[in-house]
């Protein structure tokens, strides 16, 4: 029962209750109603019928109570009366004189009857009719059958039933109205909880302008609540938005430097091979120099040889060579030195490149391999802010390498060109070229591609490191590009 009762609306429920209650009270009210009416007819009938008998026992004197003509007359007038249905007068002695009506009753009893307790289908009132002197002399019954009175009582029991009924239906119609638009509010309000239990801010309950009763304020209150939800809960998604945005470029960040640290750390791994192979490079370098100077010296200087003029000059050109080789060898590792520690400065004065240039070329020695050098430029240049030590270096140091990858009797091109805000100075050979995945390599520290020219060709991976050094000390760039159909480019540009 009670589990029914729970699973009812809060309408039904409302509405059972005051049906219940409204039916009950209609019910008790109808009830009593009908018992006042009973009360009340039996009343009037037994006081009418008494008022009756008490008229004809006055009325009547002791010769006429023998004179049967007379109430014979007296019975015909007295059965007008509605209700009355029966008259019979007795003597002294309870003798019947005379009976009129229908005279249904057997048994006649001489006293008035209860009408609340009538035990047949008659009521009797009984009266005694008195002399002159007070004495009986004779008595009166009158009555009439109650099936007319019961019936008029079951017509109105039956019209208080169809009134009950009526009222009934009224009542729950009334009800379900009054409830149906009362509750109204209640119903939206409801609706709106469950679509912000969804997630659903937008909804709102709507309220009018005469909605000032409780359910109103409520639903007032409820709009604000659910704006304010609204605005907290966007505020709250914007902020988890931006810190997972906040998470995921701090993670993005996180990977980006993860991958450079191991980038870093493969290059720290590869820079530490590359400086024990230059360890072993620049003391086999210094050593093999060396070993020849001191050599060829001591050859030179032992008198008891007997040299000849010639051989002494073979000697000291290999002499001239190798100290010029042991002299690079330790400019690169100084001007290394410096670039780390920060001390390579260059003296900046205002200079013609194209003039560098040339004076690079005319000092390089080509023969050895045949290979021809061409400098295609333009007329003039403006003059640049540069250390023409440096630039030269930097120059000396592309040709000498074009040198060394190229074949014989090829030729190496310099070409330069002026841009709107740089000028472009390029390097390029007919050689073996550089591979796209080593051509940001070739510019660190100790990087060497291993090839049958560099192992013949004894380096140090130093260079083209001091290259991009001194270019990018000018506020310029180096880069290497492909030469079609085969070499390389190296080219840097140097601001105006
Ligand atoms: P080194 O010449 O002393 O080995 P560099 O720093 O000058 O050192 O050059 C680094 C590497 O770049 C060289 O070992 C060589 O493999 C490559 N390289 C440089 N210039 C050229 C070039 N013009 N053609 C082909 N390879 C080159």
């Amino acid at each position: 029962m009670f589990s029914i009762y729970s699973k009812l609306s809060f309408k039904t429920k409302i509405m059972f209750f005051i049906c219940t209650i409204t039916i009950s009270v209609v019910t008790i009210t109808l009830q009593i109603r009908a018992k006042q009416v009973d009360i009340i007819l039996k009343e009037r009938m037994s006081f009418r019928t008494g008022v009756i008998a008490d008229i004809i026992s006055f009325s009547i004197s002791s010769s006429e109570i023998s004179d049967k003509p007379f109430l014979g007359k007296y019975s015909k007038f007295i059965l007008n009366e509605p209700e009355i249905e029966y008259v019979s007068f007795y003597d002294k002695n309870n003798k019947l004189v005379y009976a009129a009506g229908n005279y249904g009753k057997k048994n006649i009893g001489f006293a008035t009857e209860n009408i609340f307790n009538v035990d047949d289908n008659f009521y009797d009132v009984y009266r005694e009719i008195k002399g002159e002197n007070n004495e009986k002399i004779g008595s009166i019954i009158v009555g009439f059958p109650t099936q007319s009175m019961k019936e008029a009582l079951r017509n109105h029991l039956f019209t208080g039933i169809i009134i009950w009924l009526f009222a009934i239906l009224l009542i729950v119609i009334v009800t379900y109205i009054g409830l149906t638009c009362f509750l109204k509010p209640l119903r939206y309000l409801h609706e709106a909880v469950i679509n912000m239990g969804k997630r659903n801010f937008d909804c709102r309950a709507p309220i009018s302008s005469n909605d000032n009763d409780e359910i109103g304020q409520i639903a007032k209150q409820f709009n604000v609540m659910t704006e304010e939800l609204q605005s907290f809960y966007k505020e709250l998604e914007n902020k988890i938005e931006k810190a997972v945005d906040g998470l995921r470029m701090a993670n993005q960040k996180l990977e980006k430097r993860t991958e450079e640290l191991s980038k870093l750390n493969l290059q720290l791994k590869e820079m530490d091979k590359r400086k024990t192979e230059f360890i072993s490079i620049v003391s086999h370098d210094l050593k093999t120099p060396l070993t020849s100077i001191i050599g060829f010296a001591d050859t030179l200087l032992n008198k008891r040889l007997n040299l000849t003029e010639d051989t002494k000059e073979d000697f000291i050109n290999v002499i001239a060579t190798e100290s010029r080789r042991l002299s690079r060898l330790i400019s690169d590792f100084l001007d290394l030195t410096k670039i780390e520690e920060g001390i390579f400065e260059p003296k900046i004065e205002k200079a013609n490149i194209k003039e560098i240039v040339n004076r690079v070329v005319e000092f390089i020695n080509t023969k050895s391999k045949g290979i021809s050098i061409v400098v295609e430029s333009e007329n003039h240049f403006p003059l640049m802010n540069l250390d023409e030590d440096r630039i030269t270096q930097v120059l000396q140091n592309l040709l000498s390498n074009a040198l060394k990858y190229s074949p014989i009797n090829s030729i190496i091109k310099i070409v330069i060109k002026q841009f709107a805000e740089e000028i472009r100075i390029s390097v390029i050979d007919q050689g073996i070229g550089i591979p796209d995945s080593e051509k940001e390599k070739v510019f660190q520290k100790f990087y060497r591609i291993n090839s049958d020219i560099s192992i013949k060709e004894r380096g140090t991976g130093l260079g083209l490191t001091i290259v991009k050094f001194i270019i990018e000390l000018h506020g310029g760039r180096i880069w290497v590009e492909d030469n079609k159909p085969a070499g390389s480019c190296f080219i840097f540009a140097l601001p105006i």
